[in-house]
Order: C-alpha cells, then sequence, then structure tokens
C-alpha cells in the first residue's frame, strides 16, 4: 500500500502533446514515476492483449483533481475490479491507430458500462 503523500508525489500527472515524428496527439506524463508516451485512446480486451504482444505497457487513466493522471496497470491492479471502470490506454508506437473512445475528445469519452443491465 502506497501511502497517500507518496502516491500525491509520484502521481502521473500528463498533459496532451503532438508526437515530434508522426504528430499524432498523445499523452505525455509520468506513470508512477516512469516516463510515458500513450495514445490517449480507451482500448477494449481483445486491443489490450494486441498492445501487450505488441510490447507495449498499458496504463490505467483517471480524472482526478481535473486532470488526467496514469498509472501502469500491473497484475495487482488488473486483478483489482474497482479499477475496471478507468480507462486502459497503451504505450504509443508511431503509426499504431487504435480504433475506441478518444480521452482527449469529451464527446467520446469513455463512460463506464452501467452496473445493472439498461433494459
Ligand atoms: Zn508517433
Amino acid at each position: 500500500m502506497i501511502p497517500g503523500w507518496l502516491r500525491q508525489k509520484i502521481a502521473g500527472k500528463c498533459h496532451a502533446e503532438p508526437c515530434p515524428r508522426c504528430r499524432a496527439v498523445l499523452l505525455v506524463g509520468d506513470s508512477e514515476g516512469w516516463p510515458a508516451k500513450v495514445d490517449p485512446v480507451a482500448l477494449d480486451v481483445g486491443q489490450q492483449i494486441l498492445a501487450r504482444l505488441a510490447g507495449l505497457n498499458l496504463h490505467h487513466v483517471e480524472h482526478r483533481d481535473g486532470r488526467l493522471e496514469l498509472f501502469p496497470r500491473t497484475a495487482w491492479r488488473v486483478a483489482d475490479p474497482t479499477l475496471d471502470t478507468l480507462p486502459v490506454v497503451a504505450d504509443h508506437r508511431c503509426g499504431n491507430r487504435w480504433q475506441g473512445a478518444d480521452l482527449l475528445n469529451p464527446t467520446t469519452r469513455h463512460h463506464p458500462l452501467p452496473d445493472r443491465c439498461p433494459f
């Protein structure tokens, strides 16, 4: 368990920035102290598997205090059901184009599935 004060220090604040090579808009910052450049697209489970097979790291994205923060999707976070509603993104690799909700566009931002069947 990470103490709150330490979590605040290492929280992965990020911002939008274009990739210097391909000009794609990325989320750039750190993910618990590690530098990260990710595509701001929420991935489904199949896309997450493809990203891992391609050697890309996965991260959770969380809105906190009006800003986006990145956290690595570690084994214990995969097993934590309270994080299932957070979007998962992958490291950026030039040329990759993920289909999914753009986290930088509020009209397509990821919305968690309802707890109950909607019909
Ligand atoms: Zn790029």
